[in-house]
């Protein structure tokens, strides 16, 4: 398997219009369609996009979809949702 390059990898982002989850959330615009888009800090990218435009860049490219998250918002989003410790798999009885 190749190495990730970071200039390949899209971030999907939720349009401002959507809500604002995180307080430290960067705001910026969606490098297709120009609409208000907000990122993790964290998140790695060069090219960062809106959910409306990720959906249509995957079906008209007709490409498999990988999508992965880092651990950070992988942990980010369990404590927002609540699911953080016992429903943890790792941790279930
Ligand atoms: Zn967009």
């Amino acid at each position: 398997m190749k190495d990730e390059d970071e200039d390949e990898v899209v971030l999907i982002c939720l349009p401002l219009a959507a809500g604002v989850y995180f307080a430290d959330n960067i705001k910026g615009e969606c490098d297709t369609c120009g609409c208000a888009i907000a990122w993790r800090p964290h998140a790695p990218a060069r090219r960062r996009i809106c959910l409306p435009c990720a959906q249509k860049d995957f079906l008209d490219s007709g490409r498999p979809v990988e999508i992965r998250v880092t651990a950070e918002s992988r942990a980010e989003i369990r404590a927002f949702i609540g699911a953080a410790g016992p429903r943890d798999p790792g941790t279930r009885h």
